[in-house]
């Protein structure tokens, strides 16, 4: 095994949100393409699509996404947002992506949800990494007509590679405990469509076993799951792949003291762990400065790095043949 640092990749990015990687660059094209009038300068654009350091909490972090939310909104916003966004992981490195929004927050200006996903489908297309999309029914209130319309799309326009490949579960974990969407979930596991959801990272290990009992295979941060020996050993027999996101996972305060988060515990345990930025514009980060942060915080070896790269392989929500193509890329 050769020292050399994988500074540019290849990564792989298996939980991004759209609306949270929306950098000022980004937004800037997006708002000419749609004649949306952004008055403000750089400064402070970053500044509104980007959380301070003294975030407190998953909510606040959570309050960010409204702004790029507003540039979201028509096909045209949709379809160029999913191809800059993927474009720019590009740059830091990714050859694999999977990129993940909520149909139903793209519906303010009358677009129905199929509209959305179509949308997001035409900027997947143009775009020229390994890359596919995941669907998010949102916690909340009074959305349980969106959550099935969401769920019924993602049957409709399920794919093994190139597509819709998976629904996930995003929101407030602290205020809507995720046993609350076991029937949800029952109706995607009916329907044969794979599915994550955000667990552990808000809530504690209890919402980690939830979700596993709804048939996730995957779990959005799993952090707080370490409180919990009983569920980590159950993360590790059966094979879930958590989708950590270090960067985030400070942010939201989902870990107290970054000195003890668990990811070096995870892969020392055997689990199939890997990292992801999660929203990388409302983080100021990318996936290449996830490695370099999880390097120097959690003292990552290139051999575990290559662990959690082949992880992020097994764990993908995407074809063999897509899959053995990944793991040669490494090789190179
Ligand atoms: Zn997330």
């Amino acid at each position: 095994m050769s020292d050399v640092v994988h500074t540019k990749g290849p990564f792989i990015d298996l939980h991004a949100h759209l609306d949270g990687s929306i950098t000022a660059d980004i937004a800037r094209k997006l708002a000419d393409v749609q004649n949306i009038d952004i008055p403000w300068d750089d400064t402070q654009l970053v500044d509104m699509l980007s959380v301070p350091e003294s975030c407190e909490s998953l909510n606040d972090f959570l309050k960010c996404f409204e702004f790029p939310l507003t540039l979201l909104q028509t096909k045209r916003g949709i379809s160029e947002a999913v191809y800059l966004v993927l474009e720019s992981m590009e740059k830091a490195g990714t050859v694999y992506a999977e990129i993940r929004f909520a149909p139903a927050l793209h519906t303010r200006e009358g677009l129905t949800q199929e509209e959305v996903i179509e949308a997001a489908l035409e900027g997947l297309n143009r775009a020229h990494i390994f890359s596919n999309l995941i669907l998010c029914c949102m916690r909340g209130q009074g959305n349980e007509d969106d959550n099935r319309l969401t769920v019924e799309l993602a049957r409709k326009f399920l794919v093994r590679n190139r597509g819709v490949v998976a629904v996930d579960l995003a929101g407030a974990e602290a205020l809507y405990p995720t046993d609350s969407y076991r029937q949800l979930f029952a109706m995607v596991k009916e329907y044969g469509i794979p599915f994550t959801i955000h667990a552990g990272e808000a809530a504690g290990p209890e919402s980690v076993k939830a979700a596993i009992e709804m048939g996730a295979v995957r779990i959005g941060h799993g952090v707080r799951a370490v409180y919990d020996n009983n569920i980590l050993n159950l993360i590790k027999e059966k094979g879930i792949v958590l989708e950590m996101c270090p960067t985030s996972n400070r942010q939201t305060r989902a870990v107290e003291d970054m000195s003890k988060y668990p990811l070096v515990k995870y892969l020392d345990m055997g689990i199939k762990v890997t990292v992801n930025t999660d929203d990388c514009a409302i983080e100021r980060t990318d996936i290449s400065r996830e490695f370099e942060y999880i390097r120097s915080a959690c003292g990552i070896t290139r051999q575990q790095e290559d662990t959690l790269y082949y992880n992020a392989v097994d764990g993908a929500f995407t074809d063999e043949e897509t899959k053995n193509k990944l793991r040669k890329l490494i090789l190179q």
